[in-house]
């Protein structure tokens, strides 16, 4: 095979454009053609005026002619400046994709192999981001400032090994170095333009996905909205077209970077096989990702050959295994082993309730705290002028009815005054508003067995633990990274748990919000001391936590993170899935 990289990255980047002649001239076209069109219907309705004043002379014909080829020419330009210019931000904003977080684990190893393969391809600069889904998949873009970017998701950081994640992000930098990333970015990033227009005419049916929620009534409207689509479509069939064989050349250059065409092989038949689907918008952005994003399912067949962005599966993976003595079965098999063996491999958790009824040795921590009943001195008076109480200065001031000019009494000093002049009081309300523990003491412990949680690592993401009760302290953007990982497995203790709870209480909205509201309304936050809500984690996950909606942490008490997990982890096994954003709420 010949080395194909030895060009300057950048050089290779201005061929491209030389290349994208070819787009700017397809778009003159559908241009002069839409334009012309739209003339002719406008001219035929109004012919009957215009022609008693002689518009339809040759000479009228040749100066339309001129003028529409000036004004599709122009339009085209302009339409293909956007796209360089505001493209790649548009999709990597679709998409959801974010900068890697550097203290979870999993981004960590993405980011240290993507530095390992940019060195290898002796590229400057590569920024990583992170599509938070579950789907397996990736690709590349070609920022406007020139510097290239490669994207994955979740499901691909938590599913793939080692050698698999190398060999796609060979794949992805192959696409960067032959310059495939540009051109393909710049095709997709066509579509975008007519997309900004649709949801700039009618917001309401970009939320909605593209579907009309209510049929407008002027056809005015209507025939916007379908020359639009049409354009939609037209967009999607150029970035169809020009990406199949690139595939095939991006595997082959990927070979020569991670010099393992297995393991991109096992990636690709893995990503194939995966929900690979990562949104509604997949369609038009199909080509710049590694499989197309609605594989699952798709077979071989001629007509879907002929529209599909990608060379069928089995084509690439038997060009792959060429290279190598094996054959596509034998990889195919691997893959399958390899997922056993990770199966077996994951880590089964056990509630504490187990290690009590087992009478294991629980060792009780040092560090327990005088009792939290401490210091209730504080009674508030009710608008009936009555006394209620007794609270801890914590609790009074997060009370419903409490407010820095209602009555409260110090019974230890026996002083009744407004709460503003206490001074304990004006400073917990100075530590409500710099988002500081009113108690330092309090300040990172359990909030039910109040002893120091402990950091550690929960499927690759930090997390704050009590070694006591095993109650979880998560921040809430991480959660969907939790559940797309599978290190850990659940005891039949845990799995009796969840599925006694499912059945108890996921279809019962009463018990739910029952259980909800007996759960203590005292908890403070062990982050920032602001007060927790009890609230259920999603409203198709009902559990019930204790969240901070003032730095977005989640409390889990004893076995709810894992009963959460758990029954999130069943539901996606079933076909009907459901998207991420009911994960994320
Ligand atoms: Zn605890
Ligand atoms: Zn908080």
């Amino acid at each position: 095979m010949k080395r194909q990289f030895n060009k300057d990255f950048y050089q290779v980047q201005s061929q491209q454009w030389k290349k994208s002649i070819v787009l700017l001239l397809i778009l003159i076209i559908f241009y002069f053609f839409a334009i012309g069109f739209v003339t002719a219907i406008f001219l035929l309705s109004f012919g009957l005026i215009f022609s008693r004043f002689g518009f339809f002379s040759e000479n009228f014909i040749i100066k339309l002619f001129i003028t529409i080829s000036i004004l599709s020419v122009a339009i085209s330009l302009f339409h293909l400046y956007d796209a360089r210019k505001f493209g790649a931000q548009f999709i990597r904003r679709r998409l959801g994709a974010k900068s890697p977080d550097s203290k979870d684990r999993y981004h960590k190893r993405f980011i240290n192999t993507l530095e390992e393969m940019r060195i290898a391809g002796g590229l400057p600069k590569v920024q990583s981001y992170i599509i938070p889904t579950y789907a397996v998949n990736s690709m590349a873009l070609i920022e406007a400032d020139k510097s290239p970017s490669v994207i994955v998701t979740e499901g691909l950081l938590a599913d793939f090994t080692r050698d698999e994640l190398q060999a796609v992000i060979a794949h992805e930098l192959a696409h960067i170095l032959r310059g495939d990333a540009f051109f393909i970015t710049l095709a997709c990033s066509l579509a975008n333009f007519f997309e900004r227009l649709r949801q700039a005419i009618e917001p309401e049916m970009a939320s909605s996905g593209g579907i009309p929620l209510k049929q407008e009534a002027t056809g005015g409207g209507f025939l916007l909205y379908l020359a639009l689509t049409l354009s939609s479509i037209i967009m999607h069939l150029i970035s169809a077209f020009i990406s199949r064989e690139r595939e095939i050349l991006a595997d082959a250059a990927a070979v020569e970077l991670s010099r393992n065409p297995k393991a991109l092989a096992q990636a690709i038949y893995k990503a194939h096989v995966k929900n690979s689907f990562v949104g509604e918008f997949n369609l038009t952005y199909s080509p710049l990702f590694i499989v197309p994003p609605y594989s699952r399912g798709k077979d071989d067949s001629f007509f879907n050959n002929i529209f599909n962005s990608h060379p069928p599966l089995i084509r690439r993976i038997f060009l792959l295994t060429d290279m190598i003595p094996t054959t596509p079965a034998a990889i195919i098999n691997e893959v399958i082993e390899i997922q056993k063996t990770r199966e077996k491999s994951r880590v089964v958790l056990h509630s504490p309730e187990e290690k009590l009824q087992k009478k294991l040795s629980f060792v009780e921590p040092p560090h327990a705290l005088p009792s939290p009943q401490e210091g209730k001195i504080w009674l508030i008076r009710t608008p009936k002028g009555k006394w209620e109480g007794l609270h801890t200065l914590e609790e009074l001031v997060y009370l419903r009815t409490f407010s820095p000019l209602i009555w409260i009494k110090n019974i230890q000093e026996q002083i009744e005054a407004p709460a503003r002049d206490f001074p304990q009081v004006r400073n917990a309300l100075v530590c409500i508003g710099k988002k500081k523990h009113l108690n330092p003491a309090k300040q990172n412990l359990c909030p039910r067995c109040t002893i120091p949680l402990k950091e550690s690592y929960y499927e690759g993401v930090a997390i704050k633990f009590c070694p006591k009760c095993l109650g979880k302290l998560i921040d809430s953007a991480v959660m969907s990274r939790i559940i797309t990982r599978k290190e850990v497995n659940f005891s039949d203790y845990l799995e009796q748990k969840a599925k006694s709870f499912q059945k108890k209480y996921m279809a019962n909205p009463f018990l739910i919000r029952k259980i909800t509201g007996e759960k203590s309304k005292n908890i403070l936050c062990p982050n920032c001391g602001a007060k927790m809500l009890p609230r259920p984690y999603t409203y198709y996950y009902v559990i019930p936590v204790n969240k901070c909606l003032s730095c977005q942490k989640i409390w889990f008490d004893t076995d709810e993170m894992e009963i959460l997990q758990f029954l999130i982890e069943e539901k996606l096994k079933s076909p009907s899935t459901p998207s991420i954003d009911s994960l994320d709420d």
